[in-house]
């Protein structure tokens, strides 16, 4: 029987992990990118020596023999690269000196959290023996087979916290100081379940939650490398326009330039929005995708990115500081009262010896900047004025820091759209509590009507992660070679 052959649109983490299990279970695979590099959003760029990086943050599956660290073997993203396991997962500090060190280690994360306040033992029990059950439980080795059966039966006491949000379980604690950091321990997601916390805290006390070494791109870069190597195709500046059904049936694909490609399956590991609104014209459709694009949130999470290259050595530094601010910062038309720092040092292989990169992560609202960028010049100047009220902020807790910026980066939810195509440059992120249960749920990987099509990547799904759509993309595999009657293999570089 001839080999069936897969476009897959979109060379990102899900595009590229698609590729590598078509390729190892003998389907001829091309992968179509719009952009002339791999990764999508996993990416990092170079700006005067410095690399500043723009996704990872924590990535899960990274402890070698853990069910999910399967999966990145057989992709060989770690090959040639170290994990880096840090000791705290960030601090929270206030402007009266006060500090909440979120350790990895649960333990001494027990015992810290009692020193900062005593009377709050009973909460902080909770919290540290909900994060303690969570870490029996090999959440992120579901796809791979690491979670076992048996492990439901301790999750039922725990599904309280899925309706719970971290602001709501922050009320609990009566320290005014603890109270106040603990609602910021998630990337300053305070209105998501406390699940997401839970689940990290787990996944850190695993150790299965580290940060390769380079950085996001070097990681994409060696997915592209086994796929590759494997036999696949990639196609650098190819930007799919359209995708061609014939009988209710995807059967190829048109490029933005007018030429066709024909193949036997078409995958989608591109923007949701424009695969189902533009390549196929809103013609696949139910009231569950409706209602998805209808309540995509207007601000976003990490929607500006403020990146600094700074000759200034952090190395004694935490990875990641959340700053509880005395005076709020203003972006756009809202007041911030905290603001969440990564900083990177030599050992990260981001910057040169003796300097470092701040990075600070905001929230940013795409319609916003989307109005100020048709005039480049007044987008530019609010760039600009964001990067300076950051960096006002920052000379007071790293004094000098002003005079040792070396280069300033900003990114906003526009910058976000125009290089990976994702809409409004928005990141389905674990979704709040209150929220419609599509959003929490995400959608599925076919569309109703469309054969031969599959859709994969963080818009097929409830939510974003390297690891959740790189998942998705093998488990797609699966699916089709039992569709195809054939054995799934896998195999490990
Ligand atoms: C700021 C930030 C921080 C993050 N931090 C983390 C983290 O710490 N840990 C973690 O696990 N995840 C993190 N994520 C989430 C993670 O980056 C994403 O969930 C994941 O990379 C999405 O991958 P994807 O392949 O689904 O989509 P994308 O990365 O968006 O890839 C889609 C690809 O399709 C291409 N494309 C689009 N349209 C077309 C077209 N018409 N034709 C051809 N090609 C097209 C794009 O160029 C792109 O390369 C973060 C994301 C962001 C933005």
């Amino acid at each position: 029987m001839s080999r069936r052959s897969i476009l897959i649109i979109g060379g990102g983490i899900a595009g590229l992990s698609t590729g590598c299990y078509a390729q190892m279970n003998g389907y001829d695979t091309t992968i179509l990118e719009m952009h002339d590099r791999p990764g999508g959003m996993c990416t990092s760029w170079q700006r005067k020596g410095y690399t500043f990086d723009y996704c990872i943050h924590n990535l899960a599956g990274t402890r070698p023999g853990s069910g999910l660290s399967q999966m990145w073997d057989e992709l060989g993203a770690f090959k040639g690269t170290e994990v880096i396991d840090h000791e705290v997962f960030q601090r929270v500090e206030s402007c009266d000196g006060k500090e909440f060190n979120l350790y990895c280690d649960l333990d001494r994360l027990e015992r810290h959290m009692k020193e900062i306040s005593p009377d709050d033992s009973k909460v902080i029990d909770e919290f540290v023996n909900a994060a303690r059950s969570f870490s029996k439980i090999d959440f992120f080795g579901m796809g791979t087979g690491g979670f076992k059966l048996g492990m439901i039966s301790k999750m039922g006491k725990l599904m309280k916290y899925s309706k719970m949000t971290i602001e709501e379980f922050s009320s609990k604690f009566k320290d005014p100081f603890l109270r106040r950091a603990f609602r910021t321990v998630q990337y300053n997601m305070s209105e998501i379940p406390m699940t997401v916390i839970l689940v990290f805290m787990s996944g850190f006390d695993n150790g299965d939650l580290g940060w390769p070494k380079g950085g996001s791109f070097e990681f994409s870069r060696r997915i592209e490398s086994r796929f590759i190597e494997l036999g696949g195709e990639i196609r650098y500046r190819h930007k799919v326009k359209r995708i061609i059904v014939d009988n209710n049936r995807a059967v190829g694909v048109e490029m933005e330039d007018g030429s066709e490609q024909i193949a036997d399956i078409v995958i989608s590991a591109a923007d949701g929005y424009s695969t189902i609104f533009g390549m196929l014209d809103g013609r696949y459709l139910n009231d569950r995708i409706n209602s998805y694009y209808e309540a995509i949130p207007k601000n976003e999470p990490f929607g500006i990115e403020v990146n600094l290259g700074v000759n200034r050595d952090v190395s004694s530094e935490p990875h990641a500081i959340t700053l509880l601010l005395e005076t709020p910062l203003k972006i756009e038309d809202r007041e911030e009262d905290s603001i969440y720092l990564e900083l990177f040092d030599n050992d990260s292989g981001l910057c040169p010896k003796g300097k470092g990169i701040i990075k600070a992560d905001l929230v940013g609202s795409y319609e916003y900047w989307k109005a100020l960028r048709t005039d480049l010049e007044r987008y530019r100047a609010e760039k600009d004025e964001i990067a300076r009220r950051v960096i006002d902020i920052l000379e007071e807790r790293f004094p000098g820091l002003r005079d040792q910026v070396e280069v300033v980066d900003v990114t906003t939810p526009v910058t976000c759209e125009r290089y990976t195509g994702n809409l409004h440059g928005y990141q389905p992120w674990p979704s709040k509590v209150h929220t419609r249960k599509v959003m929490k749920e995400g959608l599925s990987r076919t569309l109703p009507g469309l054969e031969g099509f599959f859709m994969v990547g963080q818009w097929a799904g409830a939510t974003v992660g390297v690891s959740t759509v790189a998942l998705m993309g093998r488990d797609t595999i699966e699916k089709l070679c039992r569709m195809d009657k054939k054995r799934f293999v896998s195999q490990i570089v």
